[in-house]
């Protein structure tokens, strides 16, 4: 056998990172699949080496070592790449593979454990807050030094900002987003020095973290820096049953009637900042019928704004199929292609944000309308002949597309949601 990509790939999917690891180190398994165990490559006192069961990887948060299965062996053998493959041919794929002892471990632990009390619950979110406030920038006194690490353009993907971007910084602060420093609570090592951004559930509890890389992720690193770590599920946090700000957006989404639904934390924030303060993010890659349930106390009705790419248009489709069996009614909302909220504003500024969503709105109304009765107001709409009260769906009546969510505010008018050519919106580059 040789070892071309092919192969390499083949013997990869062959074998079980968790199973090779775990002959080496005692894994242990957290509730939500998560696999950690002491480093054997450093002089790990707290089980620092992640086994990402899904990816096949393993990454040490405390000596940054990781890798794939085969690098695994070539390191703890002290062997060279060949000599690991040969290796884990002979041990594993030849039929006298041992018995994957951790899966019953797992299993055992998952069928014993009780759910927390009360008690429990309160010690852990505890452990969140006092890990929240030993961030940067937790405190809304602290702003500036929010602003200027969440200026630095670094972990922005390159993203460059547009003057008009004041307003992310606020919504930032709202949301309490923080950077990890070099020093956290052993629960929290996986988070040292990313951004992070608190998870709170509807009730306003801090459950979770999201913590984002601050490098720009390339090929090179994309095996071994996850771009964003999240807290494990537990009692206190379950993602497929927590919408990422609704504990801001519950009030404005019963005013406004409707809930915008995005992919990510960031997303959100760019809509808060942008006057949209009834968005939600989905926690995970997928909606849930548990989201559903839980938006559903709230309004029956939601706009889908992902990512202007064909995963986004994938998340959205299926994130329409969930709330269409919950008896929601559904917009789809759509940017200009390869564009996600966030990177739409930060290049384009507050202003043009606000009229591209608006007139994106608008157009995900008419298709919506077009779909359910056949009727296609697009044309006269767009011609401004198009009156909005005519825009209904399921015989209901939607909310002015147009309407503006500030329009008493210094900052609204009508005029800044007039529909206008994106292109004159966009920034000169400097
Ligand atoms: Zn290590």
């Amino acid at each position: 056998m040789g070892n071309s990509k092919e192969e390499i790939a083949k013997l990869k999917e062959a074998v079980n990172i968790e199973d090779v690891i775990g002959t080496y180190v005692e894994l242990e398994y957290k509730l939500g699949g998560k696999c950690l165990g002491l480093c054997p490559f450093h002089d790990d006192s707290t089980p620092s080496m992640h086994v990402h069961t899904e990816k096949q990887i393993f990454k040490c948060f405390a000596c940054n070592e990781g890798g794939d299965v085969i690098a695994f062996i070539s390191k703890i053998k002290s062997c060279t790449f060949a000599e690991a493959v040969n290796l884990l041919r002979q041990e594993w794929c030849n039929g006298s593979t041992p018995p994957p002892q951790h899966i019953e471990r797992r299993e055992k632990a998952k069928a014993q454990k009780p759910p927390a009390t009360p008690a429990q619950l309160a010690a852990m979110e505890a452990s969140n807050v006092k890990f929240m406030r030993s961030m940067y920038g937790h405190h809304p006194a602290l702003a500036r030094i929010h602003e200027v690490k969440l200026d630095d353009h670094s972990w922005m993907d390159g993203n460059k900002y547009h003057p008009d971007c004041a307003d992310i910084t606020q919504a930032y602060v709202d949301f309490e987003v923080s950077q990890a420093g070099g020093t956290v609570p052993s629960a929290f090592k996986a988070m040292r020095g990313r951004i992070v951004f608190p998870i709170r559930d509807e009730n306003n509890r801090l459950v979770a973290f999201a913590g984002r890389t601050t490098q720009t992720i390339t090929d090179e690193n994309r095996s071994y820096t996850p771009k964003y770590v999240n807290s494990q599920t537990s009692d206190l946090y379950n993602k497929s049953r927590t919408l990422y700000g609704l504990h801001l957006a519950g009030e404005p989404i019963r005013t406004e009637t409707f809930a915008f639904l995005t992919e990510g934390y960031k997303d959100t924030l760019a809509m808060v900042a942008a006057g949209f303060k009834n968005t939600v993010a989905q926690c995970g890659a997928a909606f849930t019928d548990d989201q559903a349930e839980l938006l559903k106390r709230y309004t029956k009705r939601v706009a889908v704004l992902m990512d202007a790419d064909d995963r986004g248009r994938e998340i959205a489709a299926a994130a329409i199929v969930v709330l269409h069996r919950h008896g929601m009614q559904t917009s789809e909302l759509l940017l200009p292609p390869g564009e996600d909220p966030d990177s739409l504003f930060r290049r384009i500024g507050k202003r043009a944000f606000r009229s591209i969503v608006a007139e994106s709105q608008l157009t995900g109304h008419l298709q919506a309308l077009k779909e359910s009765t056949g009727v296609d107001l697009a044309n006269m709409c767009m011609e401004g002949s198009g009156n909005s009260e005519l825009i209904r769906m399921n015989g209901e009546e939607m909310t002015d597309p147009l309407y503006d969510p500030e329009a008493n505010g210094e900052e609204g008018n009508n005029e800044s949601f007039s529909v206008r050519d994106p292109s004159e919106c966009r920034s000169t580059p400097s």
